[in-house]
């Protein structure tokens, strides 16, 4: 009887390990095309500051990938990131992520919208090529943005693979003047040794922190620990993964500097975040005859 539960295990284990593998074999030849075929887009959602006062202002994007297939619908960056990186895709992929930003970015400005930082996402495959540096630089060029207006963020596990690198890129990306921070902060292997060497400027609360803290007294303590271990450092801090009053209002009480997250905006298509900029903050003076009254 063992034996054959045992054998029904195993095949049932091996279709399922055919079903995933071919799967991901299909994601990956049409991850190939996604680029050239106009599948991918970025979508956005909005950063706030906590301001004294209560108040909160819009002060960043983050440019979120997403994919439309034909056939697959929409596939998440959850499954097709770690499949552009073990086949090298991420490297054009976030090139053109790099560049499709900025320019929505200048798009933007030129729509008068408030003047934002837009957080890019950087993979680790992507933070170890040296030349990342030299790319950022060239495409902050060619679309004709500051780079005090990009903010990179790197998981701690991309900046810890290779630390002496990892602070090398750092100080050359920190001197073109690009601002960095850690995303999903608290999940990874960072050493807090390392804190002080990494030329990042903020830390990103990972949301996991965040879900439970109304609830859960050890995630609060966590919370609180960040958001003052980063003061002590000088380094800004930002929740993710906000959705209701109760987190907002403890973040805001602990001294946490800025928040993300469904409380405030899913993440949107360029035009709809936007729409909903200028709705909240109407341009001061009418940057082009477009905004002009008749
Ligand atoms: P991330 O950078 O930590 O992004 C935050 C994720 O949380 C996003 O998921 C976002 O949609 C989601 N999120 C935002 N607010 C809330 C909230 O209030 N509640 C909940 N439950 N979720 C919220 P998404 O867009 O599916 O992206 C997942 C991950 O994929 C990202 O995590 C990032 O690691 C990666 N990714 C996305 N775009 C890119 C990209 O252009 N390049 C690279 N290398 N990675 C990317
Ligand atoms: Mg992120
Ligand atoms: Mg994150
Ligand atoms: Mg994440």
């Amino acid at each position: 009887r063992a034996k054959r539960d045992g054998r029904n295990a195993y095949r049932f284990f091996t279709s399922e390990m055919q079903a995933q593998s071919a799967r991901a074999l299909t994601l990956e030849n049409a991850l190939r095309r996604a680029l050239e075929r106009q599948q991918l887009s970025l979508h956005y959602q909005p950063q706030f500051a906590l301001e004294a006062g209560g108040e909160t202002r819009i002060v960043g994007a983050e440019a979120l990938l997403r994919w439309q297939h034909p056939e697959l619908g929409w596939v998440s960056p959850a499954e097709f990131i770690p499949i552009a990186e073990t086949t090298g895709l991420i490297l054009p992929i976030g090139e053109w992520v790099l560049q499709e930003a900025l320019s929505q970015l200048r798009r933007w400005d030129q729509a008068g919208l408030p003047e934002l930082t837009m957080a890019v996402n950087l993979s680790a495959v992507q933070f170890r090529n040296d030349d990342l540096p030299g790319l950022v630089g060239r495409v902050l060029h060619d679309v004709g943005m500051p780079a005090e207006r990009l903010e990179l963020e790197l998981t701690e596990g991309a900046a810890m693979e290779n630390p002496g690198a990892a602070i090398a890129v750092m100080n050359e990306l920190h001197a073109r003047g690009v601002r960095l921070s850690i995303d999903d902060f608290g999940t990874g292997h960072s050493s807090l040794s390392y804190l002080k060497k990494f030329r990042v400027g903020k830390l990103k609360i990972d949301q996991s922190f965040v879900r439970d803290l109304t609830e859960d007294a050890e995630d609060r303590a966590i919370v609180d620990a960040v958001i003052r271990m980063a003061a002590a450092l000088g380094l800004e801090t930002l929740a993710e993964g906000v959705e209701t009053e109760g987190q907002l209002e403890f973040l805001r009480r602990q001294g946490c500097m800025a928040v993300q997250g469904y409380l405030f905006s899913r993440p949107v298509p360029a035009d709809a975040f936007a729409e909903s900029v200028l709705a909240e903050n109407p341009p001061i003076s009418a940057p082009n005859s477009a905004y002009a009254l008749p």
